[in-house]
């Protein structure tokens, strides 16, 4: 479907949970997290109803998010039942691969065609900081799990973090350089009111671009299968790729393609919009299939032209990353 400004929207990006295994800095605080209890939260059977109707309106790819996807009970059954929906064509995930070693191979025959994997660092101690609990080895053995796997491409997002991983910039590279990974640098953006949130952690892509520009030669506009926006370059002799992502000093609001589904059942037309549509509530009044098709056409004729989160350090009460679903 064409929203009211003239961007094809086919995707769909569901938190199956807004529960995770880890606790990262910037996107979950340590305590007082008021997890959706399970009666709040959609069922898997309401979750693949509503991507079936998603389907109806254009929805054609599908990415599976939350909090962390692989801790929701029976995540391999709802993959598949996605999968096999004939208006589907992709179905992906974004991980912090915790758990993704042990999954992998249930889920590839499930019908999952590709993983992102958060990584923030290659730094043991600087990963157990920024996750406040998590094993580097055991994200990076996710990583090579899903290259034995050749579950292609395999790519792996980095938030850049001023004064925390701008270090790592070359490291990152050098791993895109000597593996067919797909390194994904997004800009640092103000969801939710963390204190970790401040201004001046923001890296700009262009910033990250240069610095890896001194050592190696890029070949702009790498084609890698996507429906996100990260632009890629690869490195000349290189195997994997870089992609860069600017929501902050250059953002793609002009061609996002994408609507958001909480695990409370919120549909959302940005993640940086207060406007949600309350899908659990219409399932409550057995809304019929047609009367929750309406509703995600609303969604789709209300998405904003572009996101204001510049303006967004400092804000208040808003929902937070693990909340809406990265
Ligand atoms: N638990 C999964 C994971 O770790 O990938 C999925 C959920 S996580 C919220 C999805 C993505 O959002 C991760 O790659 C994470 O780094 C990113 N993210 C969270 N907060 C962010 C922020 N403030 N700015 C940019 N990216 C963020």
């Amino acid at each position: 479907m064409i929203d009211t400004h003239g961007r094809k929207i086919d995707y769909l990006r569901i938190s199956v949970t807004d529960r995770c295994n880890l606790r990262c800095r910037y996107c979950m605080p340590e305590e007082g997290i008021e997890n959706e209890g399970h009666s709040r939260m959609l069922s898997l059977e309401q979750i693949y109803r509503l991507v079936k109707i998603a389907s109806q309106t254009g929805i054609s790819n599908v990415r599976l998010t939350g909090g962390e996807p692989l801790i929701r009970r029976n995540i391999v059954t709802l993959v598949d039942k996605i999968a096999s929906l004939p208006g589907i064509n992709d179905v992906s995930m974004t991980t912090n691969g915790i758990l993704f070693p042990k999954m992998g191979e249930d889920l590839k025959q499930a019908g999952l065609n590709r993983v992102n994997i958060s990584l923030d660092t290659l730094n043991e101690n600087k990963y157990r900081y920024i996750t406040r609990r998590g094993e580097l080895g055991d994200a990076i053995a996710a990583v090579h799990k899903a290259l034995e796997m050749d579950m292609q491409p395999v790519k792996i997002n980095v938030v850049m973090i001023k004064g925390f991983n701008d270090d790592e910039i070359l490291d990152f590279a050098e791993l895109a350089y000597n593996l067919p990974v797909h390194i994904r640098f997004i800009e640092f953006m103000p969801i939710g009111d963390l204190d970790f949130h401040t201004a001046d952690k923001c890296l700009s892509i262009g910033a990250v671009r240069e610095i890896i520009q001194q050592k190696y030669e890029f070949i702009e506009g790498a084609q890698v299968q996507g429906h996100g926006p990260a632009k890629y370059v690869k490195m000349v002799g290189g195997q994997g790729s870089l992609g860069f992502i600017s929501a902050m000093s250059d953002h793609f609001c002009g061609s996002c393609n994408r609507i958001r589904m909480t695990a409370d059942g919120k549909l959302r037309g940005c993640l940086y919009s207060y406007q949600e549509i309350d899908l659990r509530l219409a399932l409550y009044n057995d809304c019929s299939d047609e009367q929750l098709r309406n509703l995600f056409v609303k969604a789709i004729l209300m998405k904003p032209a572009q996101h204001h989160m510049l303006e967004g350090w400092g804000a208040e009460n808003r929902r937070k990353m693990y909340q809406i679903g990265g």
